[in-house]
């Protein structure tokens, strides 16, 4: 009787010791300084580079695409160290989080091609146009446009808040290609706009600690060949919601504050603090909550209720975090401190108002959340 092997777990902890190894080297060597919310600020394409070369990057993408053909359980485990680290991973993480599996789900194979092999090196990087100035909660009321032309389309509009567009290649952007709809979700499409291109302006707007990572991305009739439209045409709202289901429902929405809550607890010694306690549980709940919706993810599902769900639970956290972190450490934020608790407690507080609204406002994401449930 011929037996069947069974396909070999992947080694996690080895994974993560190799991680953990890499990090440590790269600290000693001044590769980076720890930071809070390091997935949005932490912008450096030579540490993004770093991780492309030790297959840290594009891990669960097919090889004939440049990935690794890694499991999303492996892939978690590396961003989770990343990012509990506070390494430097926003040049990449967009690209690597959504772009590349909207890609790979609704791009052309020529799309793939082109794309997918330099962003699985660090080379290439991508910023998201879904939100504008009267369209945030209310997505599908995007008033950017799309005309049709000779072989393509005329872009015009503004998008707003856009991370990192001043340092990336391409916008993914949710456009109307359709005027007049009977349903308001219908009519819409995504366009890969080169950040280039003829009568692009991308203008920086500074965060409350004064760095500069959003923008206003006005398009002035700019021009999107047909061969850079994002899977079919007015299928766009379709596509967005599977993406923001990805966007929601990853470690980073609950481990923006992880580094300035383990230099506290370690630094301090309270390990044994009752508020340690509290943190240390909350944050295994969100894990196994979050691991779930990758599970569905990979499955080819879009669990949209259910990344709502992590995503409101792990920015009320990372909120209540703060707080709690402030109680062991008896001080407040001094913005001139030096310590790395200190440090990291400052940076984390004047990121926190945007925990909540970025991806999606508490609010809308409890929406989503009741809706289905009378919709039950
Ligand atoms: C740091 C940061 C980075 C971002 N990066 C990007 C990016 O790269 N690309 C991109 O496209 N967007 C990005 N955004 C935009 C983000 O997605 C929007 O800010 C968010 O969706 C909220 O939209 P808005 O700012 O227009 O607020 P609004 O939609 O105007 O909401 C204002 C307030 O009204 C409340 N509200 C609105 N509608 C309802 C409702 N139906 N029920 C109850 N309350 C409601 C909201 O909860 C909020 O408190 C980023 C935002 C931040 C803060």
């Amino acid at each position: 009787m011929t037996t069947i092997a069974a396909p070999a777990k992947p080694d996690l902890a080895a994974l993560r010791r190799d991680v953990r190894a890499f990090l440590a080297d790269e600290l000693a060597s001044g590769g980076f300084a720890p930071r809070c919310d390091s997935w949005l600020s932490g912008f450096d394409v030579g540490f993004s580079h770093r991780l492309a070369e030790r297959s840290w990057l594009a891990m669960t993408w097919p090889e004939e695409y440049g990935g690794h053909g890694r499991s999303q359980l492996e892939r978690y485990a590396v961003n989770e160290e990343l990012l509990a680290a506070g390494a430097p991973v926003a040049a990449h993480w967009i690209g690597d989080r959504q772009v590349g599996p909207a890609l790979l789900k609704n791009g052309s194979v020529e799309q793939r091609q082109r794309f997918l092999p330099r962003m699985a090196r660090g080379d290439l990087l991508f910023a998201i146009g879904m939100s504008e100035p009267d369209s945030g909660s209310d997505l599908a009321s995007v008033r950017s446009t799309a005309r049709r032309v000779e072989d393509g389309w005329r872009v015009n509009g503004t998008k707003v808040w856009t991370s990192h567009a001043q340092r990336s290649d391409f916008l993914l952007a949710l456009v109307r290609t359709e005027a007049r709809t009977t349903s308001r979700h219908d009519g819409l499409s995504q366009l890969i706009i080169d950040l280039r291109a003829d009568g692009v302006s991308v203008n920086p707007i500074a965060m409350l600690d004064g760095e500069q990572h959003f923008n206003e991305v006005v398009l002035d009739d700019v021009f999107v060949p047909d061969r850079d439209v994002l899977g079919a045409v007015g299928d766009g709202w379709r596509q967005v919601t599977h993406e923001l289901a990805h966007e929601r429902s990853g470690p980073e929405r609950f481990l923006s504050t992880y580094p300035l809550i383990e230099a506290t607890i370690s630094g301090a010694a309270r390990a044994d603090d009752p508020i340690a306690g509290i943190l240390l549980a909350r944050l295994i709940t969100l894990r196994q909550m979050s691991r779930d919706v990758g599970d569905q993810l990979q499955a080819g599902h879009t669990p949209a209720v259910e990344a709502a769900v992590v995503k409101d639970m792990g920015t009320r956290f990372e909120g209540d975090s703060l707080e709690m972190v402030r109680s062991l450490l008896g001080r407040e934020p001094d913005p001139t401190a030096t310590d790395l608790c200190g440090r990291l407690l400052a940076e984390a507080i004047q990121h926190a108002p945007v925990f909540t609204l970025r991806g999606g406002t508490s609010e809308v994401l409890r929406g989503i959340i009741a809706r289905s449930v009378v919709g039950r």
